[in-house]
């Protein structure tokens, strides 16, 4: 059911498939993530699926604040326009902001023109730039390496930071960027495979042992570390960190309470 408890801060993970080949033949759901942070809602990159995952959820569209896409890619963005709809109630109930990254808005947008009107606004995200919806704000501390222009976030609220590290590259600036109190890893690979832009199992590690945060949780799976099951994956991490890493299920309801443990 939905939340009656508007103080807490929790992350639904709407689906944990990334790239590809896991999200067109749906092994794990696909969809993003679903946040709500003292009463703020926020739905970030509404991939395929976003609407059946978060309706089968009974996550209210009509409640989200806002729309996050970290990039125009279909796993991240394919679900936009119906989730703006929902949003808006079909756009008898004009609300809410869409922020994406300036190439996912102007030559080819990922929203249709028609629904933009339903909307507050639209935000570009910019590399080292802040965001503030309702109690929540976040910044977008580095553009990321990836084939289209992608941001990730870090994000802040009354009583908690984590980040969000979207698809990228492995690059060294991503520790001091993310540094948090947890962090979520799109992993698509287990190793590392230039020339393709993803973090791997390795890459994950650094982040993790450098940024030192009290949860780590990987997300967004391809298909090899969907082979080597994504559990198994993290508890290795664990031992390896000393980090206490989680691999994100389908539907997983993470509260950031659990941030407070110790
Ligand atoms: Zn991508």
């Amino acid at each position: 059911m939905n939340d009656s408890n508007t103080s807490a801060d929790t992350i639904t993970f709407l689906g944990t498939a990334g790239a590809r080949f896991m999200v067109s033949r749906q092994l794990a759901a696909s969809g993003g993530l679903w946040l709500s942070l003292s009463g703020t809602e926020i739905l970030v990159d509404p991939g395929p699926g976003s609407i059946v995952q978060s309706t089968k959820r009974k996550l209210r569209a009509e409640k989200l604040s806002a729309i996050i896409v970290s990039h125009r890619h279909l796993d991240h963005a394919a679900d936009v326009n119906i989730m703006v709809e929902a949003m808006t109630n079909g756009g008898f109930n004009q609300h809410g902001l869409l922020f994406a990254p300036a190439d996912a808005l102007e030559k080819e947008p990922i929203i249709f023109s028609y629904l933009r009107a339903y909307i507050e606004g639209t935000e570009v995200l910019k590399e080292g730039k802040s965001y503030t919806i309702g109690t929540v704000s976040f910044t977008t501390p580095v553009r990321h390496i990836h084939p289209v222009e992608t941001y990730g976030m870090l994000f802040q609220t009354s009583r908690h930071t984590f980040a969000y590290i979207a698809d990228t590259r492995y690059f060294e600036e991503l520790h001091q960027s993310y540094a948090s109190e947890m962090i979520i890893i799109n992993m698509v690979l287990t190793e590392p495979r230039p020339p393709i832009d993803h973090l791997s199992i390795p890459d994950a590690e650094s982040i993790i042992k450098e940024i030192k945060p009290k949860v780590a949780i990987l997300n967004h799976f391809g298909m090899h570390v969907w082979q080597a099951k994504p559990w198994t994956i993290a508890e290795n991490l664990s031992q390896q960190t000393g980090v206490r890493v989680i691999a994100a299920r389908d539907g997983m309801k993470f509260d950031l309470a659990q941030l407070d443990d110790n």
